[in-house]
């Protein structure tokens, strides 16, 4: 048994610095990314001591900036289907519509069926396991992992 079992936090977030929008100081920006009920929000915050300006926004999909970060403080995951339960074709289904992967596309790959963030591959993990299947997130630290 390698790797690390997701526990139930709910979101993962990560500062960055940045540049100031308004005075071109260092600001800090902090994003958050988050279940909520059946989808993921994320959100960020910029703050710059320079000018003491604030900026709050959230989106439904993270921007290529806020999941870089989320990513660099949380590392790249793995969701790993075990088992598809006693009525695989509703969890392929689901793999389907969600990911866009043919039953026997998914079938091959289970082991590593999506890759990414944490969060958001929980959620799906949660609607998989809803219809019966059994997997885990699994954390992809391990440079191990990337060498092929
Ligand atoms: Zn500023």
């Amino acid at each position: 048994m390698t790797g690390v079992t997701a526990g139930p936090r709910d979101g993962e977030d990560a500062t960055v610095a940045e540049q100031c929008p308004r005075c071109s100081a260092p600001a800090r920006v902090y994003y958050r990314v988050f279940r909520r009920e059946t989808d993921v929000r994320w959100s960020g915050s910029l703050r710059c001591d320079g000018c003491g300006c604030m900026m709050e926004w959230d989106f439904d999909a993270g921007d290529e900036a806020a999941r870089a970060a989320i990513l660099a403080a949380n590392g790249r995951w793995v969701l790993a289907v075990t088992s598809l339960g006693r009525v695989p074709i509703r969890v392929l289904r689901v793999i389907w519509h969600e990911l866009g992967f043919k039953p026997a596309e998914a079938r091959a790959r289970l082991e590593r069926l999506a890759c990414g963030i944490r969060t958001e591959l929980e959620l799906l993990l949660a609607k998989l396991v809803e219809e019966g299947a059994t997997g885990e997130c699994r954390r992809l630290d391990d440079a191990a992992e990337f060498r092929q």
